[in-house]
């Protein structure tokens, strides 16, 4: 009866705001009115995201399905209804801009339950389901990644390629790219997808793969949630490994670390013994940043005084490798790392190894991530801004802007690695630069005024639009990954020749674009515009 109430409350508060003419009895028998909840902490947690820079952006209810069929359902009413109301998927919200809200309508929270009454009917979303034979797993769109491991582990099996941090969604990642020190060898995670069921701007539910609507496939991968939300993903494992052997090696000159990068990622085709399974790499540009929460791995045991190293400009690079083995391997583990080893040229006594469970190297992030929150540091302004770099311009971008508008002090850790562009699927909607070899430089900062370790949100903020002009007036063709923008056509120089198709697509599958308007990248069409 209370959820009832809830409910009519809700779509009253649609009808008054939008103007919608539904009476609210019609929502009531779509069948998805145990889901649809305006309690206050749902919809304050549905306002928010990692980011905190966007200010609280409430939706007027959120939704929290158990199955694709009520995601279908309540699209369907949205595109049906004569003013339309808008309808965003939340994943784990660890966006950085506001891209999973939406003010105006109705907020899908795909990843379990974020507040207070939201599940009344106890109904859930089905659990992941293991194909061993067939070496894939179905999982629901909402499904933290921690989650698609834990149970493939159960097999024996897990997904080939990640991000840093598990407790991201699906249809979250999905939705960009999913990237990590995998994807030079797997690409990103959407190319590691066979199949997808994706309920569209109008509320149609589709099956989704190279064979079947394969337009529809290609475009919600790497989609920013434009075209469909994304209720059940195929994705592609193999045997797990059961340990790591993780390295770091220090580097003080820019060129020698990402020429043994890029030898090492060009390794790709090589037989297993003789690769790394993982190649990323960070910048170290102050005293504090070299036993951060990131690279806790040197310090208590190990720790290392930048100066000592004769960091060239103030600046050293740190190249983190990894290799995954099985314990009936182990034998030869140790010899494989070493003639690989052996092949770079990093500073002689800077080797740091350490070795662990496969899962435990996987989820490292999340223990980083307790010990922020134990200190009031996790909930904190983060103006990320993720780049990918052309691997002819990364020189330019290291002077510019690591030994150069950076300064010495970072707020963040700051990665960058190279990826092989053959491993992403052109057909996708992901953008990347135009060269064989691209890098990711993620600056992932936390604004907090506390004077020492880190910057406030406005000097953050300042610094990464003087980067942006920087490679801008450099003609440092970057790409942005998670991408944010504000303007129509700052959208239409993004995506370059993959413009007109997304644009297409959108007008296909979602003409009223009511999907993931947080996006910014379409305005969500009224009646007036719309008849
Ligand atoms: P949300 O923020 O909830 O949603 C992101 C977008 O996807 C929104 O537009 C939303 O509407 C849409 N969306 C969500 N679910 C669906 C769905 N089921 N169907 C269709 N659209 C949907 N990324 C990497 O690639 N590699 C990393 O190593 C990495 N590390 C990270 C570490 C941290 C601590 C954080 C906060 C983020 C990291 N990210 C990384 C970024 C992450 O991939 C993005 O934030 C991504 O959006 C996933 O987060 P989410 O699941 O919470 O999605």
């Amino acid at each position: 009866m209370a959820t009832k109430l809830l409910l009519t409350f809700a779509i009253c508060r649609l009808i008054v705001t939008v103007g919608l003419t539904l009476d609210p009895t019609e929502l009531l028998l779509l069948g998805v009115d145990a889901q649809l909840s305006v309690d206050p902490t749902d919809v304050k947690a549905a306002s928010l995201d990692f980011g905190l820079l966007t200010g609280a952006q409430p939706p007027l209810a959120v939704m929290h399905p158990a199955s694709s069929q009520d995601v279908a359902q309540l699209v369907k009413a949205a595109y049906g209804s004569n003013f339309g109301f808008t309808v965003s998927a939340r994943g784990h919200g660890h966006s950085i801009n506001g891209q999973a809200q939406t003010a105006n309508g109705v907020v899908v929270q795909m990843s379990g339950s974020i507040g207070g009454s939201g599940v009344a009917s106890g109904r859930k979303p089905p659990y992941p389901r293991v194909w061993p034979q067939e070496r894939f797993v179905d999982v629901w769109g909402g499904e933290l990644w921690i989650d698609v491991l834990r149970s493939t582990l159960q097999h024996g099996l897990a997904p080939k390629s990640w991000t840093d941090y598990l407790y991201l969604s699906v249809g979250g990642t999905l939705s960009n790219a999913g990237i990590s020190g995998q994807a030079f060898n797997h690409g990103p995670q959407i190319s590691n997808v066979h199949e997808l069921d994706v309920v569209t701007g109008k509320g149609e539910l589709l099956t989704c793969s190279e064979e079947q609507n394969s337009e529809m496939f290609h475009a919600v991968l790497g989609g920013l949630g434009q075209f469909g939300i994304i209720t059940r993903a195929r994705i592609s494992l193999e045997p797990a490994p059961q340990r790591v052997r993780w390295i770091r090696v220090l580097y003080s000159n820019f060129s020698t670390f990402t020429r043994d990068q890029e030898y090492l990622i060009s390794l790709h085709e090589q037989p297993a013994s003789q690769k790394f399974d993982y190649v990323e790499g960070f910048v170290i540009v102050d005293e504090g940043l070299i036993n951060n929460w990131r690279s806790s791995f040197f310090s208590p045991h190990n720790p290392v005084k930048i100066s000592s190293l004769e960091p060239n400009g103030g600046v050293l690079y740190c190249l983190e490798i990894a290799k995954n083995y099985h314990e009936s391997t182990a034998s030869t583990i140790d010899q494989e790392v070493e003639s690989l080893l052996k092949k770079l040229n990093f500073i002689p006594a800077s080797v740091f190894t350490t070795d662990m469970p496969y899962v435990d190297f996987l989820d490292r992030v999340h223990k980083a991530e307790l010990k922020l929150r134990s200190k009031g540091l996790w909930e904190v302004p983060h103006p990320w801004l993720n780049l990918f770099v052309p691997k002819s311009k990364i020189a330019d971008f290291d002077k510019g802007v690591f030994k150069g508008i950076l300064g010495n002090k970072t707020s963040g850790p700051i990665l960058i690695y190279p990826m092989n562009k053959n491993k992403w699927d052109h057909r996708s909607s992901a953008v990347t630069p135009d060269e064989d070899v691209f890098y990711l430089v993620a600056l992932l900062r936390s604004a907090l005024d506390n004077g020492e370790e880190t910057h406030s949100l406005e000097y953050l903020t300042n610094q990464n639009r003087q980067i942006l002009r920087f490679c801008d007036e450099a003609g440092i063709t970057v790409k942005q990954y998670l991408p944010h923008y504000t303007t129509h056509q700052e959208w239409v120089d993004h995506f370059g020749n993959k413009w007109d198709r997304f644009y297409r697509l959108k007008m296909e599958f979602d003409p009223r674009h009511i999907l993931a308007s947080g996006q910014q990248i379409f305005t969500p069409t009224n009646m007036a515009s719309w008849q």
